[in-house]
């Protein structure tokens, strides 16, 4: 008899399910809108030029050895991963109140945070938009948190931001909440607060002393410039705010398999900055000692050389591009047929996902007659569109709606 017998099935994880369904699927065409990466106008991934010249010049460099990198990762990319965050002329970095973590990509950098929010300053409540990434409230419960809540985000009647709604909720939100914040692109909606909304929610979180903490997944990936996807951090740290920030660089650089992350700490005294950062130390220590070397000495490599980062800027430009043209391409079609309902909110998401506005039948639809697999939600990823299958997603879409 197993000493495992009363551990029960867990559930499958959507979006990998939904992957292994689409690869397992012998039907030609057939369409992946499920997983979240990067597809070029082919179908196919996409290693950024950039990188692959960085790990040719890399595989030449004989001074490159397999030794261990320090508990909190690699200096020189948790310096220029922050900086890209905070501003490279910010004044929490070059006062000593701000700080980068070299952690295992996003969600790593999550866990981190979640861990040492719980453990550290003992809170206990966190909160996340309504919806969000699913993985949020996994990561959160798992590092101890206790009380799962939702704020209102998504509207579907307008296919935008209930904004009203987000700021009630704010508002009644118990003092030292954590307000788990997309810094840009958010995901699923690829609906973002405009400056003015942050700027409201700001003042709401200080007024009712709730703690920030951004998720920056796709920073430069949703409107191609570096510093525009990174107003709302730098806006918040601006307002004095101490505040974590979860950087993956999975997409930006898409090295999904590397597991590149950061977290950023901002705190409002070097001091207590200094003792914050030695219990992160043991916190990574005790949990896997310190992280892999690859991805993030190419990111290092990268955002050090001014040459290599501005061909970095021109690989995330044709990124963004090509998921704007896509958006366009498919709200045409979808007016063209006469596709009943708005479209509008195609071309006004922003970053790689949109929220369709299809139900969770009509999601099913799409798979079940078309091939074409998406989230329950409604949500698409606009990467696994190309001048090749958007016809046929969009007459997809139309034949499932009518
Ligand atoms: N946060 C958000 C909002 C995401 O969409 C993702 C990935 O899809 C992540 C965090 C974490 O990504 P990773 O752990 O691959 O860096």
């Amino acid at each position: 008899m197993s000493r495992f017998r009363n551990v029960p099935q867990g559930p499958p994880i959507e979006v990998f399910a939904l992957n292994k369904a689409f690869l397992d699927d012998p039907y030609e065409p057939k369409v992946n809108l499920g997983a979240g990466a990067y597809r070029d106008e082919k179908g196919q991934p996409w290693v950024l030029p950039v990188v692959r010249k960085t790990e040719r010049l890399m595989a030449q460099d004989d001074f490159l050895n397999h030794e261990y990198l320090p508990v909190l990762g690699l200096d020189t990319f948790s310096s220029a991963a922050t900086a890209l965050l905070l501003g490279e002329d910010s004044h929490v970095f070059s006062k000593g109140l701000a700080f980068g973590v070299q952690v295992l990509s996003g969600t790593g950098a999550l866990r981190m945070a979640a861990e040492f929010l719980s453990k550290q300053l003992k809170y206990n409540t966190f909160y996340v938009s309504d919806p969000t990434w699913e993985n949020h409230n996994l990561v959160f419960t798992n590092a101890g948190f206790k009380d799962a809540r939702k704020y209102r985000y998504w509207d579907p009647k307008t296919r935008g931001i209930d904004f009203e709604g987000m700021i009630e909720d704010l508002k009644s939100a118990p003092e030292d909440s954590v307000i788990i914040l997309h810094a840009c692109a958010h995901n699923p909606t690829g609906c973002d607060p405009t400056q003015e909304q942050w700027k409201k929610i700001a003042e709401v979180m200080e007024e009712r002393k709730l703690f920030p903490m951004f998720d920056s997944a796709y920073q430069g990936f949703a409107s191609g410039d570096i510093e525009k996807d990174a107003w709302a951090v730098r806006y918040f740290v601006d307002k004095g705010f101490e505040l974590l920030c979860a950087q993956s660089f999975a997409k930006n650089f898409g090295l999904y398999n590397e597991r590149v992350g950061n977290l950023t700490f901002v705190a409002n005294c070097k001091e207590v900055a200094v003792a914050v950062k030695s219990q992160v130390t043991l916190s990574v220590r005790g949990m896997y000692s310190n992280p892999p070397n690859h991805g993030a000495r190419i990111v290092a490599t990268i955002l050090n050389n001014p040459g290599l980062f501005q061909e970095w800027k021109d690989c995330i430009k044709i990124m963004s591009r090509r998921i704007h043209s896509m958006r366009k391409e498919l709200r045409d079609r979808l007016e063209k047929l006469g596709t009943p309902g708005s479209w509008e909110h195609i071309t006004s998401q922003i970053g790689m996902f949109s929220y369709t506005g299809l139900n969770a039948k009509q999601s099913e639809h799409m798979i079940e007659c078309f091939h074409v697999y998406m989230l329950k939600s409604g949500r698409i990823n606009m990467c696994g569109l190309n001048p090749e299958n958007v016809d046929y997603v969009a007459k997809a879409i139309y034949d499932t709606i009518n």
